[in-house]
């Protein structure tokens, strides 16, 4: 008899508490995906740019630990049928700090924080660097720059304060807020060059300058003589210089199919990794020209920026497949190479 009283009384504040449930619940149970679109939310604000943003810059073990968090609303829905659940009302409350499934975060790998940055950082873009064949027409003219000029420049940096970082430095500042010298630059060199090893590559470390490399890794494969080779890659690699890839064969790549992407963009990654035993994170477009495909491509890859060609020096972490350089031309003298620099630097918006 007590028995079946207390029965109804349970039963009576079950339904007591299923009749608040719609408004008791609600905002419990909209708590649990708000975190999961706060989260969106706070990658930027800015909507597409800010959330595709921080997609390739975390690692793939730190999209994993996401994932997991996303179930976190199941335990909800196990507590909302009603049948059972005579007491549990208050449990629920409870039930949602299941945050320790976002603590397996990875330790190494940087996860972007969310929170948007700016800034002036001027990527240079070297070409040759050697001095170019009597022969060379005024294209192959621009795109060389003696050794002799390359290193007055690197001193010029030197004494101007510049120190150099990577493309990866930079990237980590933009997305995780990683400190950077006071003034740091980049040093780009496009396509392999053979005299890249033999003379940048020497002077570089000479004035204690590090400087990030574009493979077009069918040269490399096919040991064409005015290219690096893997053996050069490997051992400049292991003297602190950065890679990045520049496409399987310097093709057009707009307007193309994704198969025909990813063998452009995948394959010469791979290919690269295989020989320096790390991650390769940047890309150069072959001659700058690139559609929103191919940056797609570049993210699903796991790249996580690339460099244009045109010109500039302010970078945003919303726009990691859009960074600007400063485009160095051989036949520029020393004076013309401060002026451009400090106007992509300073004067320019
Ligand atoms: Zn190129």
């Amino acid at each position: 008899m007590i028995k079946a009283k207390l029965t109804w009384g349970i039963f009576v504040v079950v339904v007591i508490i299923l009749a608040c449930g719609g408004l008791a619940l609600r905002p419990w149970n909209a708590g649990v995906p708000l975190d999961d679109s706060s989260l969106t939310a706070s990658h930027g604000g800015a909507g597409e740019i800010a959330s595709s943003n921080v997609e390739p810059l975390s690692e793939e073990k730190a999209v994993s630990p996401t994932s997991t968090v996303t179930p976190e609303p199941s335990p909800s829905s196990t507590v909302t049928p009603l049948p059972p659940t005579i007491t549990p009302s208050p449990t629920p409350t409870s039930t949602p700090t299941t945050t320790p499934t976002v603590t397996p975060t990875p330790e190494p790998q940087p996860t972007p924080d969310g929170i948007a940055r700016r800034l002036r950082v001027p990527i240079l873009m070297y070409h040759y660097v050697s001095v170019p064949p009597a022969d060379a027409d005024a294209i192959r003219r621009d795109l060389s720059i003696s050794p002799q000029k390359f290193e007055a420049q690197l001193k010029y940096l030197k004494e101007a304060g510049f120190t150099s970082i990577t493309l990866h430095d930079l990237m980590l500042h933009l997305t995780t807020g990683y400190s950077l010298p006071e003034k740091p630059v980049v040093l780009t060199f496009d396509d392999g060059y053979v005299d890249n090893y033999e003379f940048a590559y020497e002077l570089l470390r000479k004035h204690g300058f590090t400087g990030t490399f574009f493979l077009v890794t069918a040269f490399q494969d096919e040991s064409r003589p005015e290219y690096m080779s893997w053996d050069n890659v490997v051992e400049m690699h292991a003297g602190g210089m950065e890679f990045g890839a520049h496409s399987y064969n310097h093709a057009d790549l707009q307007k193309q199919s994704v198969d025909y992407l990813v063998w452009q963009i995948l394959g010469p990654r791979e290919a690269i990794e295989e020989r320096i035993k790390e991650p390769v994170r940047f890309f150069s477009y072959p001659s700058g020209a690139y559609d929103d495909q191919v940056v797609a491509v570049l993210r699903s890859a796991h790249y996580w920026g690339a460099v244009t060609i045109r010109q500039g020096t302010l970078h945003s972490s919303e726009r990691p497949f859009e960074l600007r350089r400063i485009r160095i031309h051989g036949g520029d003298s020393l004076g013309k190479f401060v002026d451009d620099l400090n106007y992509w630097l300073y004067e320019k918006q």
